[in-house]
Protein backbone atom coordinates (compact mmCIF):
# COMPACT_ATOMS: atom_id res chain seq x y z
CA UNK A 1 0.00 0.00 0.00
CA UNK A 2 1.21 3.60 -0.92
CA UNK A 3 4.64 1.80 -2.45
CA UNK A 4 5.86 3.21 -5.27
CA UNK A 5 8.27 0.92 -7.28
CA UNK A 6 9.34 3.69 -8.91
CA UNK A 7 10.62 7.23 -8.32
CA UNK A 8 8.93 9.91 -11.37
CA UNK A 9 10.59 13.54 -11.13
CA UNK A 10 8.38 15.99 -11.77
CA UNK A 11 9.02 20.10 -12.56
CA UNK A 12 6.73 22.06 -11.68
CA UNK A 13 6.10 25.02 -14.04
CA UNK A 14 4.80 27.83 -12.43
CA UNK A 15 3.00 30.57 -15.09
CA UNK A 16 2.28 33.08 -12.59
CA UNK A 17 4.53 35.61 -13.93
CA UNK A 18 2.98 35.35 -18.05
CA UNK A 19 0.12 37.12 -17.39
CA UNK A 20 1.91 40.23 -16.19
CA UNK A 21 1.75 41.23 -19.67
CA UNK A 22 -1.46 40.35 -20.75
CA UNK A 23 -4.11 43.38 -20.46
CA UNK A 24 -5.91 43.93 -17.62
CA UNK A 25 -9.57 42.98 -18.51
CA UNK A 26 -11.43 45.50 -17.01
CA UNK A 27 -10.24 48.72 -18.97
CA UNK A 28 -12.24 52.23 -18.73
CA UNK A 29 -11.42 55.66 -19.43
CA UNK A 30 -10.22 58.23 -16.84
CA UNK A 31 -13.70 60.10 -17.00
CA UNK A 32 -15.45 56.48 -16.01
CA UNK A 33 -13.26 56.04 -13.76
CA UNK A 34 -13.63 59.33 -12.13
CA UNK A 35 -17.30 59.06 -11.89
CA UNK A 36 -16.99 55.90 -10.62
CA UNK A 37 -14.81 56.23 -7.81
CA UNK A 38 -14.50 59.10 -5.09
CA UNK A 39 -11.92 61.41 -5.52
CA UNK A 40 -9.74 59.68 -2.55
CA UNK A 41 -10.35 56.53 -3.98
CA UNK A 42 -9.17 57.34 -7.66
CA UNK A 43 -6.26 59.26 -6.17
CA UNK A 44 -5.45 55.83 -4.87
CA UNK A 45 -6.57 53.21 -7.12
CA UNK A 46 -5.82 54.74 -10.19
CA UNK A 47 -3.07 57.58 -9.62
CA UNK A 48 -0.98 54.81 -7.03
CA UNK A 49 -1.12 57.44 -4.26
CA UNK A 50 -0.97 56.76 -0.46
CA UNK A 51 -3.72 57.43 2.18
CA UNK A 52 -2.32 58.50 5.54
CA UNK A 53 -1.37 56.14 7.95
CA UNK A 54 -4.25 55.07 11.02
CA UNK A 55 -6.70 56.46 8.72
CA UNK A 56 -8.42 53.64 7.03
CA UNK A 57 -11.24 52.18 7.65
CA UNK A 58 -10.42 48.27 7.77
CA UNK A 59 -7.53 49.00 9.86
CA UNK A 60 -9.22 47.19 12.69
CA UNK A 61 -11.74 45.66 10.65
CA UNK A 62 -12.50 41.84 12.00
CA UNK A 63 -15.36 40.71 10.25
CA UNK A 64 -15.30 36.99 8.62
CA UNK A 65 -14.98 37.25 4.99
CA UNK A 66 -13.56 39.12 1.81
CA UNK A 67 -11.98 42.03 0.90
CA UNK A 68 -12.57 43.22 -2.75
CA UNK A 69 -10.57 45.57 -5.21
CA UNK A 70 -12.57 49.25 -4.71
CA UNK A 71 -12.50 49.61 -8.40
CA UNK A 72 -14.24 46.55 -10.09
CA UNK A 73 -15.57 44.13 -7.06
CA UNK A 74 -12.49 41.36 -7.44
CA UNK A 75 -12.17 39.26 -4.22
CA UNK A 76 -8.41 39.72 -3.06
CA UNK A 77 -7.89 38.49 0.00
CA UNK A 78 -9.90 36.54 2.92
CA UNK A 79 -10.25 38.12 6.13
CA UNK A 80 -8.19 35.12 7.81
CA UNK A 81 -5.32 36.38 5.80
CA UNK A 82 -5.37 40.06 7.49
CA UNK A 83 -3.25 40.47 10.80
CA UNK A 84 -2.24 43.54 12.56
CA UNK A 85 1.26 44.55 11.66
CA UNK A 86 1.07 47.49 13.01
CA UNK A 87 2.30 49.41 10.28
CA UNK A 88 -0.76 52.05 10.00
CA UNK A 89 -2.52 50.44 6.63
CA UNK A 90 -4.66 46.54 6.49
CA UNK A 91 -2.31 43.98 6.18
CA UNK A 92 -2.35 40.32 4.64
CA UNK A 93 -0.32 37.60 5.06
CA UNK A 94 -1.76 35.65 1.62
CA UNK A 95 -3.44 36.66 -1.46
CA UNK A 96 -6.78 35.01 -2.13
CA UNK A 97 -5.70 33.22 -5.43
CA UNK A 98 -2.25 33.40 -7.59
CA UNK A 99 -4.31 35.01 -10.38
CA UNK A 100 -6.09 37.91 -7.82
CA UNK A 101 -2.85 40.22 -8.02
CA UNK A 102 0.00 41.41 -9.85
CA UNK A 103 3.16 42.54 -9.04
CA UNK A 104 5.46 44.93 -10.29
CA UNK A 105 8.88 46.83 -8.87
CA UNK A 106 8.34 50.66 -8.05
CA UNK A 107 11.41 52.64 -7.87
CA UNK A 108 9.10 55.83 -6.84
CA UNK A 109 10.24 57.90 -3.86
CA UNK A 110 13.91 56.81 -4.17
CA UNK A 111 13.20 53.15 -2.68
CA UNK A 112 12.96 50.07 -4.41
CA UNK A 113 9.45 48.13 -3.49
CA UNK A 114 6.98 45.44 -5.06
CA UNK A 115 3.80 47.34 -6.32
CA UNK A 116 0.81 45.06 -6.00
CA UNK A 117 -2.20 46.14 -8.63
CA UNK A 118 -5.76 43.97 -8.62
CA UNK A 119 -5.42 41.53 -11.53
CA UNK A 120 -8.61 42.19 -13.17
CA UNK A 121 -8.35 46.17 -13.20
CA UNK A 122 -4.95 47.22 -12.79
CA UNK A 123 -5.73 49.60 -9.67
CA UNK A 124 -3.09 50.36 -6.87
CA UNK A 125 -3.61 48.57 -3.87
CA UNK A 126 -0.12 49.10 -2.05
CA UNK A 127 2.99 47.30 -1.50
CA UNK A 128 4.16 43.58 -0.79
CA UNK A 129 7.05 43.10 1.66
CA UNK A 130 9.00 39.95 2.79
CA UNK A 131 9.03 41.05 6.26
CA UNK A 132 5.38 39.25 7.58
CA UNK A 133 5.55 37.07 10.68
CA UNK A 134 2.96 34.37 9.68
CA UNK A 135 4.56 31.44 7.96
CA UNK A 136 3.80 33.08 4.38
CA UNK A 137 6.49 35.97 5.21
CA UNK A 138 4.66 37.86 3.39
CA UNK A 139 2.97 41.18 4.13
CA UNK A 140 0.78 42.67 1.84
CA UNK A 141 0.25 46.52 3.03
CA UNK A 142 -2.90 47.62 1.57
CA UNK A 143 -4.52 50.86 1.01
CA UNK A 144 -8.36 50.65 2.99
CA UNK A 145 -9.50 53.14 0.10
CA UNK A 146 -8.61 50.49 -2.46
CA UNK A 147 -11.05 47.54 -0.71
CA UNK A 148 -14.05 46.94 0.11
CA UNK A 149 -15.76 44.14 1.88
CA UNK A 150 -17.83 41.48 1.55
CA UNK A 151 -19.57 39.96 4.65
CA UNK A 152 -19.17 35.57 4.79
CA UNK A 153 -22.44 34.57 4.18
CA UNK A 154 -22.30 31.20 6.27
CA UNK A 155 -25.76 30.05 4.66
CA UNK A 156 -23.57 29.62 1.26
CA UNK A 157 -21.18 27.14 2.69
CA UNK A 158 -21.80 23.44 1.48
CA UNK A 159 -20.03 20.34 2.50
CA UNK A 160 -19.28 17.52 -0.54
CA UNK A 161 -17.47 14.02 0.70
CA UNK A 162 -15.44 12.61 -1.70
CA UNK A 163 -14.02 8.71 -1.53
CA UNK A 164 -11.45 8.60 -4.37
CA UNK A 165 -9.02 6.51 -3.13
CA UNK A 166 -5.87 8.11 -0.58
CA UNK A 167 -7.40 10.68 0.63
CA UNK A 168 -3.74 12.51 0.72
CA UNK A 169 -4.49 12.76 -3.00
CA UNK A 170 -7.84 14.47 -3.15
CA UNK A 171 -7.14 16.44 0.01
CA UNK A 172 -4.22 18.04 -1.88
CA UNK A 173 -6.13 18.90 -4.83
CA UNK A 174 -9.35 20.10 -3.82
CA UNK A 175 -7.18 23.10 -1.02
CA UNK A 176 -6.47 24.20 -4.34
CA UNK A 177 -9.82 25.23 -5.56
CA UNK A 178 -11.07 28.25 -5.74
CA UNK A 179 -14.19 28.43 -3.51
CA UNK A 180 -12.76 25.12 -1.11
CA UNK A 181 -13.00 26.36 2.38
CA UNK A 182 -11.95 23.64 3.96
CA UNK A 183 -10.64 20.10 2.58
CA UNK A 184 -10.36 17.49 5.80
CA UNK A 185 -9.08 14.21 5.40
CA UNK A 186 -11.36 11.83 7.29
CA UNK A 187 -13.03 8.52 7.41
CA UNK A 188 -16.98 7.60 7.02
CA UNK A 189 -19.13 4.81 6.11
CA UNK A 190 -18.98 2.91 9.29
CA UNK A 191 -20.92 3.06 12.57
CA UNK A 192 -18.22 3.50 14.83
CA UNK A 193 -17.56 7.02 16.56
CA UNK A 194 -14.25 6.36 16.50
CA UNK A 195 -11.79 4.30 14.28
CA UNK A 196 -7.86 4.61 13.38
CA UNK A 197 -6.13 4.42 10.20
CA UNK A 198 -4.52 1.39 11.22
CA UNK A 199 -7.98 -0.31 11.56
CA UNK A 200 -9.40 0.98 8.44
CA UNK A 201 -6.12 0.24 6.45
CA UNK A 202 -7.00 -3.62 7.47
CA UNK A 203 -10.05 -3.00 4.88
CA UNK A 204 -12.00 -5.08 7.47
CA UNK A 205 -13.78 -1.92 8.59
CA UNK A 206 -16.88 -0.49 6.32
CA UNK A 207 -15.36 3.14 6.38
CA UNK A 208 -12.98 4.48 3.68
CA UNK A 209 -10.70 7.25 3.15
CA UNK A 210 -12.88 10.31 2.28
CA UNK A 211 -12.00 13.73 2.15
CA UNK A 212 -14.46 16.30 3.36
CA UNK A 213 -14.60 18.94 1.28
CA UNK A 214 -16.42 22.59 2.63
CA UNK A 215 -16.94 25.01 -0.20
CA UNK A 216 -18.31 28.41 -0.88
CA UNK A 217 -21.58 28.03 -3.01
CA UNK A 218 -21.37 31.29 -4.65
CA UNK A 219 -17.87 31.23 -5.91
CA UNK A 220 -18.06 27.27 -6.84
CA UNK A 221 -21.14 25.05 -7.73
CA UNK A 222 -21.44 21.07 -6.49
CA UNK A 223 -21.33 20.22 -10.49
CA UNK A 224 -17.63 21.84 -10.56
CA UNK A 225 -16.40 20.03 -7.83
CA UNK A 226 -18.08 16.57 -9.25
CA UNK A 227 -16.52 17.28 -12.25
CA UNK A 228 -12.59 17.95 -10.93
CA UNK A 229 -13.49 14.41 -8.29
CA UNK A 230 -14.39 12.22 -11.75
CA UNK A 231 -11.28 13.84 -13.03
CA UNK A 232 -8.36 13.55 -10.53
CA UNK A 233 -9.70 9.68 -9.83
CA UNK A 234 -10.23 6.75 -11.67
CA UNK A 235 -14.33 5.60 -11.05
CA UNK A 236 -13.82 2.57 -13.02
CA UNK A 237 -11.44 0.36 -10.40
CA UNK A 238 -13.35 -1.39 -7.48
CA UNK A 239 -12.35 -0.75 -4.47
CA UNK A 240 -9.08 0.04 -5.74
CA UNK A 241 -6.58 3.60 -6.78
CA UNK A 242 -3.74 2.59 -8.87
CA UNK A 243 -1.58 0.41 -6.43
CA UNK A 244 -3.60 1.62 -3.74
CA UNK A 245 -5.78 -1.31 -3.22
CA UNK A 246 -8.52 -2.57 -0.38
CA UNK A 247 -12.19 -1.87 0.75
CA UNK A 248 -11.60 1.94 2.05
CA UNK A 249 -9.85 2.66 -1.02
CA UNK A 250 -13.90 2.84 -2.92
CA UNK A 251 -14.94 5.61 -5.00
CA UNK A 252 -17.94 6.90 -3.07
CA UNK A 253 -20.15 10.17 -2.87
CA UNK A 254 -21.63 10.32 0.29
CA UNK A 255 -24.48 12.55 -0.20
CA UNK A 256 -25.92 15.12 2.41
CA UNK A 257 -29.41 15.88 0.51
CA UNK A 258 -31.24 15.18 -1.75
CA UNK A 259 -30.13 17.39 -4.64
CA UNK A 260 -26.11 16.36 -3.88
CA UNK A 261 -27.61 12.79 -5.27
CA UNK A 262 -29.43 13.64 -7.70
CA UNK A 263 -26.78 15.69 -8.72
CA UNK A 264 -24.17 13.34 -8.27
CA UNK A 265 -26.35 10.30 -10.61
CA UNK A 266 -27.02 12.74 -13.15
CA UNK A 267 -23.16 13.49 -13.36
CA UNK A 268 -22.36 9.47 -13.72
CA UNK A 269 -25.09 8.96 -16.08
CA UNK A 270 -23.87 12.08 -18.22
CA UNK A 271 -19.75 10.82 -17.73
CA UNK A 272 -21.21 7.06 -19.23
CA UNK A 273 -23.68 8.51 -22.00
CA UNK A 274 -20.43 10.09 -23.27
CA UNK A 275 -18.90 7.43 -22.82
CA UNK A 276 -15.74 9.39 -20.93
CA UNK A 277 -14.10 6.13 -19.75
CA UNK A 278 -13.86 2.80 -21.35
CA UNK A 279 -14.65 0.81 -18.34
CA UNK A 280 -18.13 0.89 -16.55
CA UNK A 281 -18.16 3.56 -13.80
CA UNK A 282 -18.26 1.57 -10.51
CA UNK A 283 -18.28 5.01 -7.85
CA UNK A 284 -21.09 4.07 -5.01
CA UNK A 285 -23.50 6.64 -3.56
CA UNK A 286 -24.25 6.76 0.12
CA UNK A 287 -26.32 8.91 2.78
CA UNK A 288 -23.43 11.08 4.69
CA UNK A 289 -24.31 9.70 7.93
CA UNK A 290 -20.25 10.73 10.45
CA UNK A 291 -17.08 11.65 9.82
CA UNK A 292 -14.03 10.50 11.75
CA UNK A 293 -11.16 13.26 11.11
CA UNK A 294 -8.05 11.48 10.14
CA UNK A 295 -5.21 11.52 12.30
CA UNK A 296 -3.34 15.21 12.17
CA UNK A 297 -0.36 13.73 9.88
CA UNK A 298 -2.84 12.76 7.07
CA UNK A 299 -3.87 16.34 7.23
CA UNK A 300 -2.39 18.21 4.51
CA UNK A 301 0.09 15.75 3.82
CA UNK A 302 1.76 16.58 0.83
CA UNK A 303 1.99 20.50 2.28
CA UNK A 304 4.12 18.54 4.77
CA UNK A 305 5.95 15.95 2.65
CA UNK A 306 6.78 17.54 -0.73
CA UNK A 307 9.66 15.34 -0.91
CA UNK A 308 8.10 11.97 -0.03
CA UNK A 309 7.72 9.83 -2.59
CA UNK A 310 4.28 8.84 -2.95
CA UNK A 311 3.45 13.10 -3.04
CA UNK A 312 5.95 13.25 -6.49
CA UNK A 313 4.43 9.96 -7.89
CA UNK A 314 0.77 9.69 -7.09
CA UNK A 315 -0.39 13.37 -5.84
CA UNK A 316 1.44 15.53 -8.04
CA UNK A 317 0.46 13.96 -11.55
CA UNK A 318 -3.58 14.41 -9.51
CA UNK A 319 -2.34 18.29 -9.07
CA UNK A 320 -0.98 18.74 -12.38
CA UNK A 321 -3.98 17.16 -14.14
CA UNK A 322 -6.27 19.84 -12.05
CA UNK A 323 -4.82 22.66 -12.93
CA UNK A 324 -4.37 21.06 -16.72
CA UNK A 325 -8.35 20.84 -16.84
CA UNK A 326 -9.51 23.32 -14.41
CA UNK A 327 -7.07 26.06 -15.04
CA UNK A 328 -9.73 28.44 -14.32
CA UNK A 329 -11.17 27.16 -11.15
CA UNK A 330 -7.45 27.18 -8.94
CA UNK A 331 -7.21 29.41 -6.17
FE1 LIG B 1 -9.88 45.76 -9.52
Amino acid sequence: MKFIPYLFIFFAVFSACSQKNEPVKVQLTDTIWKQKLSPEAYYVLREKGTEKPYSGKFLFHKENGYYTCAGCGNRLFESNAKFDSHCGWPSFDEQISASSIRTQTDRSLGMVRTEITCANCGGHLGHLFDDGPTETGKRYCVNSLSLQFEPMNESHLDTLILGGGCFWCIESVFDEVKGVKEATSGYTGGVADQVTYEEVCSGKTKFIEVVSVVYDSTQISTLELLKIFFTIHDPTTLNRQGADVGYQYKSAIFYKNDAQKKLAVACIQKLAKDQVFDQPIVTELFPFDHLVPAEEYHQDYFEKNPNNAYCKAVIQPKRDKFEKSFKELKK
